[in-house]
């Protein structure tokens, strides 16, 4: 009996939590998403890594061959550091990212991400990690 009531008193919470069914169990709990305030704010509702089938582990020559927003002239291949190994996100971290980075290479054939001197594959000027370091012309205001 009081099994009976246990069980009762369990569903009526997970209905009341809106977590009663696998399908919207799945949206209860988030794989893999990093929430602490020291990775930053990567979107809350999505994964850290949410972007990263969208950016090509390769970089076209005409960024590879680039320098940075700064002038920075982009690591052989062989010594750049992973995405996982940078921590890279997609999104911001604490408002900076890629974009406002001394590293980042910008966008050059116009498909709206660029590289990065430091980190491999393509970059997404809205993303960060943590090799992130302020471009010159922040670092002088
Ligand atoms: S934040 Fe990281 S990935 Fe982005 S440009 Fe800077 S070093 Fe490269």
């Amino acid at each position: 009996m009081a099994d009976e009531e246990s069980g009762e008193s369990r569903r009526r919470v997970l209905r009341a939590t809106g977590c009663g069914s696998a399908i919207v169990l799945a949206g209860c709990v988030s794989v893999g998403e990093d929430t602490s305030q020291e990775a930053g704010e990567p979107a809350r509702d999505r994964p850290a890594d949410w972007c990263f089938d969208r950016l090509d582990d390769t970089v076209p020559d005409v960024e590879a061959n680039a320098v940075s927003i700064d002038g920075v002239e982009r690591k052989p291949e062989g010594e750049l550091t992973s995405k996982e190994e940078a921590s890279y996100q997609c999104g911001p971290a604490d408002g900076n990212h890629c974009g406002t980075c001394t590293y980042y290479i910008d966008d050059r054939d116009g498909d709206a991400v660029g590289a990065c001197t430091e980190v491999t594959g393509e970059v997404r000027s809205a993303d960060w990690c943590a090799l992130w370091s302020p471009r010159e012309k922040l670092q002088n205001e």
